[in-house]
């Protein structure tokens, strides 16, 4: 339902929190963050309910230490609204984890599939298949995050905004959008994802807007799009104009 992300030099924990607090008009039934402190592994923390429930969990962000991370407010579609379902999804070894918006339609075959290459499953949604296709993918190619992605994209079928982190790409985030809303902002050698303007308005009012089927590689006030043949590709800074 909400996406929101950052990689700079401030914390991150707060300013995902505040960015969802900006979305939570969409309505949403669990919330997490995932945050990374330098190359370590992401911590992971979510509440089924409130994002009061998320932020006392993390004394408002306090207790969560690192300058990069994704967070998510879930309106379940698959699988029951709960902590274990909500997001960030992450791969067994924690290589990649994510949060998304939208429907993955075959999910269940890419799941079959998973499951005969030794995958298990832990969540009932088909966020946790998205995250394990892509961290199949990454491991059988032995290629860059957006060849994985880009692996994984072709074979799925529905919608989806992701943010993506692995673990071997510290202090960056992975996007990828079709039919679902997403855009990338930067200020001050910082980066700010949101899946709505409110989300990051705050913090910056130069924006990417990232097209359908387009993947881009978010370093600290630094943003690179690509393409499902995983080309570079250029997009122009605009001006949000409106206020939230
Ligand atoms: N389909 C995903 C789920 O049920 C994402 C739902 C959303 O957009 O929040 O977990």
């Amino acid at each position: 339902c909400g996406i929101v992300g950052f990689t700079g030099e401030h914390q991150a924990a707060p300013i995902l929190l505040d960015g969802l607090s900006k979305l939570e008009y969409r309505g949403y039934d669990s919330a997490g963050i995932a945050v990374r402190d330098g190359s370590a592994d992401a911590e992971i923390i979510k509440a089924k309910g409130r994002l009061k429930v998320l932020a006392e969990k993390t004394n408002d962000g306090e207790s969560v230490k690192g300058t990069c991370g994704i967070g998510h407010t879930r309106w379940a579609t698959h699988g029951e609204p709960s902590e274990n379902n909500a997001h960030p999804h992450a791969s067994d070894d924690g290589n990649v984890v994510a949060v998304h918006n939208g429907i993955i339609e075959n999910y269940q075959e890419l799941k079959d599939k998973l499951v005969r290459k030794g995958y298990t499953f832990y969540s009932e949604t088909d966020t946790e298949v998205a995250v394990k296709l892509i961290d199949y993918y990454y491991k059988k190619y032995e290629g860059t995050p957006v060849d994985a992605i880009n692996h994984a994209l072709v074979r799925i079928r529905g919608s989806y905004a992701l943010a993506i982190m692995f673990r071997d790409y510290p202090e960056e985030i992975y996007v990828a959008r079709k039919d679902s809303p997403m855009i990338l902002g930067v200020a001050n050698g910082e980066s700010y994802i949101g899946s709505d303007v409110p989300a990051i308005l705050k913090y910056t009012r130069d924006v990417y807007y990232i097209g359908n089927q387009e993947m881009a590689r978010v370093r600290k006030g630094e943003i690179t799009f690509y393409n499902l043949d995983g080309e570079e590709i250029e997009k122009e800074l605009k001006t949000v104009e409106w206020d939230a």
